[in-house]
């Protein structure tokens, strides 16, 4: 009997008593549901690449304690060359997927892996954080665990904060403490992947005074946890594949997470009471540096996707020789170089941490995330220019050409050197970018999946060494007014 492969196993482990509710129903059997079907098939696909030994020296590396092949996002850093294997395993997967599914796991992964790396300075915030940190990675590393976010409280009234008791009932909080660990009630929102993930990183976004000890902690919750309900948005999965190419295969489910009594053992408790340590975690430039990181690697697949749809549709429809078409076409070309440019910045720039782990360097990578927030509502935008009429101008299904009026739509469907039915599945893949539940989902997630875009640009600055600027105007006018 052949041993079953890691994608196999991950989809097999997924029916463990979890409460998935999706369409006013618990999901019984999360693998075979059509919303989850086609996303965890290729999840498994990305796995296997793993067990593959054509593939997997890209995707990993050889663990050195045990041999077994691990994701390079569990890779801790200390040269630049296993920055370049981390990047070049984000970028492998990132491209399987065309950057549409961003969050694979191996951004959560890299924040477990930064907080393992640095274990010896966080050990400040709590005398076992180390060691809970070290048989978590561990264990996460060497199981494959697929892992996520969620950080935010729900959005109920953003103008008050925990002062209001309201607010405070409702944002996650402690209300018991007991042997075994402590018990939670509240919500978090949002949690890409939520479903099919096998534990939540859960800690605040935002800084929480001191006096609410209650609501401060940093956890590693497991999704079947008894009492925690995956509460899943609409599904955006089309099962027809050849309409809805990205729908049918990469739909990252989005869920809001509700904690009615749960008990997160303290093991899994990594920091809690303590809402400045929890701050100090949140803000770990390790952590962050190493996860941020496989964001951008992320984005500039997503970017190329994009250019290229376009590309091939102003060829498709005899519009690439216009020049204002050019301009645009030649705007999408300055997003990825940019981008590009960003990444490697950070990485040509990465310096160690005071325990030795490099780390790609933060304010080049702040910068890719928050100009990301603008340049992919822009890229679709200049889609939609490019395109025109076309992304409607198809018949509702490729199933057409094989139909009574095959003849017709070969006639009038027709491209500039491209034929009818390949012009529709593009303008098919195009429309499933730009227009479909899952192409609007993603140009909400691209303004917002870093956290509000408003306070990331405003955070840089209020971050920045501003005297290195504005000391040479003040001079400027010194020399010029005298003083
Ligand atoms: C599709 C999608 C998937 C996501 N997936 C994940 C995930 O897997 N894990 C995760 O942790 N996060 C995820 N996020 C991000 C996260 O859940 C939030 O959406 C994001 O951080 C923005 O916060 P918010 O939605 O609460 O917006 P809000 O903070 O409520 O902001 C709404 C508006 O009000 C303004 N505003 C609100 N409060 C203030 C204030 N104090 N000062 C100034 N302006 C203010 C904002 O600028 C914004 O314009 C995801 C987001 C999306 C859209």
């Amino acid at each position: 009997m052949t041993a079953a492969s890691r994608g196999q196993t991950f989809i097999a482990g997924l029916n463990d008593g979890r409460n998935v509710w999706l369409g006013g129903e618990r999901v019984n059997n999360l693998p075979a549901h059509p919303a989850f079907r086609g996303t965890l098939a290729t999840i498994a696909g990305l796995f296997d690449m793993l067990d593959d030994p054509g593939t997997r020296d890209e995707i990993g590396y050889a663990v050195p304690e045990t041999g077994r092949y691990a994701h390079g996002s569990f890779l801790v850093p200390y040269t630049p060359e296993h920055i370049a294997r981390r990047s070049g395993a984000f970028s492998r997967w990132a491209k399987e997927t065309h950057g549409v599914m961003s969050r694979l796991s191996d951004y959560a992964r890299s924040m477990v892996t930064g907080w393992y790396g640095a274990r010896a300075q966080l050990a400040r915030l709590d005398d076992r954080f180390a060691d809970k940190i070290s048989i978590y990675y561990k264990e996460a590393r060497d199981r494959d665990l697929f892992l996520t976010t969620s950080l935010l409280d729900p959005q109920i009234d953003r103008s008050k904060g925990l002062t209001d008791k309201k607010i405070a009932e409702r944002y996650l909080h402690v209300v018991k403490e007991t042997k075994e660990g402590i018990v939670l009630r509240g919500a978090k929102m949002i949690a890409t992947g939520a479903p099919y993930t096998h534990d939540f990183l859960i800690f605040s976004f935002h800084r929480l005074p001191n006096e609410h000890g209650k609501h401060a902690h940093a956890l590693i919750v497991p999704a079947n946890s008894a009492g925690l309900h995956i509460v899943c948005r609409e599904s955006f999965a089309d099962a027809r594949v050849r309409d809805h190419p990205l729908s049918a295969r990469y739909d990252e489910m989005d869920a809001v997470l509700l904690f009615d009594d749960v008990l997160v053992p303290w093991e899994r408790v990594l920091l809690y009471g303590d809402a400045d340590a929890v701050w100090r975690l949140r803000t770990n430039r390790t952590a962050n540096g190493l996860a941020f990181h496989q964001t951008v690697v992320r984005f500039v697949a997503k970017l190329e996707f994009v250019a290229g749809v376009a590309f091939a549709i102003a060829d498709a429809i005899g519009v690439n020789g216009f020049l204002h078409i050019q301009e645009k076409l030649g705007e999408l070309l300055t997003q990825i170089d940019t981008m590009k440019a960003l990444l490697l910045a950070s990485e040509v720039r990465a310096k160690p941490d005071e325990t030795g782990v490099l780390v790609p360097e933060s304010s080049f990578i702040d910068t890719a995330r928050s100009l990301g927030t603008t340049y992919y509502p822009r890229a679709i935008d200049i889609l939609q220019q490019v395109g025109g009429g076309g992304f409607v101008q198809t018949p509702s299904t490729l199933s057409e050409f094989g139909g009574p009026i095959a003849r017709l739509l070969e006639l009038y469907f027709e491209g500039a050197g491209v034929g009818a039915e390949k012009k529709v599945q593009l303008f098919k893949l195009a429309w499933d970018l730009i227009g479909s539940p899952l192409g609007s989902r993603h140009e909400l997630y691209e303004r917002f999946y870093a956290g509000d875009p408003v306070r990331a640009f405003a955070g840089q600055y209020v971050a920045a060494d501003k005297e290195r600027l504005t000391d040479p105007v003040w001079k400027l006018l010194r020399d010029v007014h005298g003083s």
